[in-house]
């Protein structure tokens, strides 16, 4: 009676389902099914890669791929490799876990704008794959000429997004950012970046610790309009809401005392300030007027793809919920997610079909560029340099 799930996705929400999955100690198969060749999704291509403690997550998720029951299937796409209909078809459960990876788009004139050097307008997933070294996404913005940056958005992406810019060179040391884009940052010559929230400081999703490390950065001095302060979180909210926003507001006094240009780049933080369009060098804003920006980038959240919604086939993660919530949410939710297909599959005969997985990078394949990326970082003291070339991940991957 052994059943065979699918996990599409090899990224936290995914990797948490597996666990939960195999804690039940259930008779069963994984089939972890990834379009890259490298597992972890999220934490290797979004968290920001200064943030090395949220990325120790993956040594707990490597210990996953190893186990006899699962087989990671690396640089399979469902949709080119296998249909979903195989997928669902062959598999006695199919778990998605695809995320979300696509930008969304503020909808306003000059989003589309193509400066000589590129595009004026980034959308986070794009420029923070950039940064972690995303095989997709390697090229940046072009930061040679960038005075003054806007970052749209009030959330922790969008403090990912300026503090990776704010920090100096000697800050971001033991980070894996790709090296060319920890060396267009840090010839960049940045004076002010702006981080634009729609709606007042009371209602940002920013979390204490992350907001509160925006005052410590060596080259860079966090300032605000004390003015935008004088409210309080809203009273409908659930009290841990009231508190950490309460908190922001805090932080936020502190900074309202900085004094702006004391460090060589002054990161303001405006509220209340709808961007209404862009145009080459600056952003309009409603009640702010226009800013100076040679570039932009809008964390504003992200779409996902498509995926079938039928009996036997279990949504978790970003794919389930929209893009909220930090890892640990997943593990609650990967653990939940886990208990529903076990239950559903009680009682059912297993299927019984062939083995569809075409050839992948298996367990041993992602090992094998581990270690090379671990040993290209180790002369540097970075944790790992990592390899962006599709071809260079495959053949590394293959042994060659
Ligand atoms: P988020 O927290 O939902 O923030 C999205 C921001 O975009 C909000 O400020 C939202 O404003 C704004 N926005 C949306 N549409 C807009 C529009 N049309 N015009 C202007 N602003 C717009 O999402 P996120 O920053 O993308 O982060 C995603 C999740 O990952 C969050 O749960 C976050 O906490 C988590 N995360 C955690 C960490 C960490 O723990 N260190 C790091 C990164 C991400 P409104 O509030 O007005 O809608």
């Amino acid at each position: 009676m052994t059943y065979r799930v699918a996990v599409i996705g090899a990224g936290p929400s995914g990797l948490y389902a597996v666990d939960g999955l195999l804690r039940a100690n259930p008779d069963l198969h994984v089939d972890i099914i990834e379009r890259l060749p490298t597992p972890f999704g999220l934490v290797r291509a979004g968290v920001a890669p200064d943030h090395q403690g949220t990325k120790a997550v993956v040594r707990q998720f490597d210990r996953l791929l190893a186990l006899p029951d699962v087989r990671f299937a690396g640089n399979v796409e469902v949709g080119r490799d296998i249909t979903w209909d195989e997928a669902c078809e062959a598999y006695d459960a199919v778990i998605v876990a695809t995320g979300r990876a696509i930008d969304r788009k503020l909808g306003i004139p000059g989003e589309d704008l193509q400066q000589p050097w590129g595009p004026l307008v980034w959308g986070s997933w794009r420029f923070v794959a950039w940064l972690n070294g995303h095989p997709d996404f390697r090229v940046g913005p072009d930061l040679s000429q960038v005075r003054s940056v806007a970052v749209i958005g009030n959330g922790n992406v969008a403090l990912d997004v300026a503090r990776v810019l704010a920090k100096s060179a000697d800050e971001m040391a033991r980070s894996d950012i790709v090296p060319e884009a920890a060396a267009a940052i840090a010839a960049a010559p940045l004076g002010d970046i702006h981080v634009i929230g729609r709606r007042g400081p009371e209602h940002a999703s920013f979390t204490g610790n992350e907001l509160a490390e925006m005052g410590r950065l060596a080259r860079v001095v966090a300032v605000t309009d004390p003015t935008d302060l004088n409210v309080a979180p809203p009273s409908s909210d659930p009290t841990p809401e009231r508190l950490r926003k309460a908190r922001n507001l805090e932080i936020l006094k502190g900074f309202a005392t900085h004094q702006p240009g004391s460090k060589p780049i002054t990161l303001h933080f405006r509220f209340n300030a709808v961007p209404l369009a862009f145009r080459p060098g600056e952003v309009e804003l409603a009640t702010a007027g226009t800013l100076p920006a040679d570039l932009v980038v809008t964390c504003i959240g992200y779409d996902g793809e498509a995926f079938p919604r039928q009996e036997g086939v279990f949504p978790v993660g970003w794919a389930r919920r929209g893009p909220t919530g930090t890892i640990p949410t997943n593990r609650t939710e990967g653990h939940a997610v886990a208990k529903e297909v076990l239950a559903w599959l009680e009682g059912r005969d297993p299927k019984s079909g062939p083995d569809i997985l075409p050839a992948a990078i298996d367990v041993a394949g992602w090992h094998r560029i581990d270690k090379h990326e671990i040993a290209a970082g180790a002369p540097l003291g970075r944790p790992r340099v990592k390899l962006t070339d599709w071809a260079a991940l495959l053949a590394v991957a293959q042994g060659d």
